[in-house]
C-alpha cells in the first residue's frame, strides 16, 4: 500500500476512551470548525503538530496485538482524508474496526465536504461520531461523545439504508 505523509497532533496507542475496546487513536492536526470550548484547541492550526507517515503509524498498530480497532480523531480527520484512507484500509484488512470523529455532519461528508476523498474515507469507517462540539450540550454522562448533538452512526448500515442509522 502507498506510504503517505500526514500531519498529526499526537496519538494514544492504547486508548480506552475513543470507542470500544483498546484502540489506536490518531489525533490529526488542523481543524476549521472553531467550536467554542474546543477540547483540543492546539490541534486547530493547520501548520501545527508534526509530520509523519502512514507507514510509521501503521507499524505501531501492527506491533500491538491487543487492539480492537483504530480511531481517527483530531483536529478534523476528514481534512486529511487521503492518507487516512490508507490507514483505514490496512486496519480493515487486518480485521480491526475503524471509528472516526468529525465536526462535519454525516450528510455533509456524504456530499463531498470538505473533499471527495472525505466521502471515500467515510466508506472505510464502521462508526462515525458526527457534528461539532456544542458547549451548551456538553454532558459527562455521554459515552464516546462530548455533546448530545453528536450522533454515533453505524456507517455501513446508514449507507445501505440511505439515512442515518445510529450505532447500537
Ligand atoms: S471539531 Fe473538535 S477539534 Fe475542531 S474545533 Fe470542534 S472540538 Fe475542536
Amino acid at each position: 500500500m502507498p506510504n503517505a505523509t500526514i500531519r498529526i497532533h499526537g496519538t494514544a496507542d492504547d486508548s480506552i476512551v475513543d470507542g470500544p475496546g483498546i484502540r489506536f487513536a490518531l489525533f490529526t492536526q488542523g481543524c476549521k470548525h472553531q467550536c467554542p470550548g474546543c477540547h483540543n484547541p492546539t490541534a486547530q492550526p493547520f501548520d501545527g503538530g508534526s509530520v509523519t507517515t502512514t507507514d510509521a503509524l501503521w507499524q505501531r498498530v501492527e506491533n500491538n496485538p491487543l487492539l480492537k480497532g483504530i480511531t481517527l480523531t483530531g483536529g478534523e480527520p476528514f481534512e486529511q482524508a487521503e492518507p487516512l484512507i490508507e490507514l483505514a484500509k490496512r486496519a480493515r484488512d487486518k480485521g480491526l474496526d475503524v471509528w472516526a470523529y468529525s465536526g462535519y455532519l454525516f450528510d455533509q461528508l456524504l456530499e463531498g465536504l470538505p473533499s471527495t476523498a472525505a466521502r471515500d474515507l467515510l466508506e472505510y469507517c464502521d462508526v462515525l461520531v458526527d457534528g461539532p462540539y456544542v458547549q451548551e450540550l456538553r454532558s459527562y454522562t455521554l459515552k464516546w461523545r462530548g455533546s448530545s448533538n453528536q450522533r454515533i452512526i453505524d456507517v455501513p448500515a446508514s449507507l445501505a439504508a440511505g439515512k442515518v442509522v445510529e450505532w447500537q
